[in-house]
């Protein structure tokens, strides 16, 4: 089993980020398996040096141990490129132009007062730049996948969840992922930065990871995941989306949370047991 805790450096982890990196790292151990840790730094503007170097303390605070070097997705840019490369190849990536004011405008046109479809990344994409030719890709253009092409190549997907919410093998019909999921972004706007989706599965494939461990906020953004696996000619992980930790009003911790940042426990001087006892974690062995 080799598994991952992949954090982005854009804030304070908090204990939702501990919970999920405890489980991580036992379910792990439990198997004499590997986990990893990876520092999603593709977000240049947001992520910073200063939230890289507290994760790092946090985590080894908390009694976690990786595999040196993390690996850190800014310097493996041309394993993105080769990835979406290699998708332009099939035919299934276009440039767009729209920003959010353009998408929210052509969703709201037709019918008026209907809320637009939503999916894992938001407001679902109405098509307006879709068969635009990779060659009048302009700079600051983002980069889509045409997904109902790509769903026309696979036809199926399926993988296993593990975790407490979704149990099961799941099969989804890909014609479906037009609807409820659109075509997402693979390079974004403006910064040209590879998005998340592409960036995390070539990450999964290239690093072996055979089970992605992570919140259940991320379950609806795991179907593009294994179509993207599909299209490279991946092999798909076991799932497993675990629960979310949620304050007193029931919301889930959100990185604006400070108040439940882990380092603010550490400096209150709060042990590593107490976190694992707060997110009902048995304690380490
Ligand atoms: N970097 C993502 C986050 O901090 C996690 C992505 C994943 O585990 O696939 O939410």
């Amino acid at each position: 089993m080799i598994t991952r805790f992949a954090p982005s450096p854009t804030g304070p982890l908090h204990l939702g980020h501990a919970y999920s990196a405890m489980l991580t790292h036992d379910m792990a151990k439990a198997a004499k398996g590997t986990c990893l840790l990876r520092i999603e730094d593709l977000d240049r503007e947001r992520s910073k040096p200063k939230w890289e170097t507290l994760i790092a303390e946090d985590l080894a605070w908390l009694g976690l141990a990786w595999p040196d070097p993390p690996r850190r997705q800014s310097e493996h840019i041309s394993d993105y490129t080769r990835a979406l490369e290699h998708l332009s190849g099939l035919g299934l990536v276009y440039p767009c132009r729209c920003n959010r004011a353009d998408i929210r405008a052509a969703l709201s046109a037709p019918q008026e007062g209907a809320l637009p479809a939503t999916g894992p990344d938001g407001l679902i994409y109405p098509g307006t730049c879709r068969g635009r030719p990779l060659a009048e890709r302009s700079p600051g253009d983002a980069l889509r996948l045409d997904i109902s092409k790509a769903a026309a190549m696979v036809e199926t997907l399926s993988f296993t969840e593990t975790g407490p919410c979704h149990p099961g093998t799941h099969t989804i019909d890909a014609k479906t992922l037009v609807f409820s999921v659109g075509d997402v972004v693979l390079a974004r706007r403006a910064t040209g930065a590879i998005a998340y989706h592409l960036a995390a599965s070539t990450d999964d494939a290239l690093q072996g990871v055979t089970h992605v461990i992570r919140g259940e906020d991320l379950f609806d953004a795991t179907q593009i995941h294994v179509l993207l696996q599909r299209l490279m000619g991946w092999p798909t992980p076991v799932y497993h989306h675990h629960r979310l930790i949620r304050d007193e009003q029931g919301k889930r911790l959100a990185k604006r949370d400070d108040a439940r940042a882990i380092s603010l426990y550490r400096a209150d001087g709060a042990s590593p047991s107490d976190l694992r006892d707060m997110v009902n974690l048995p304690s380490a062995s």
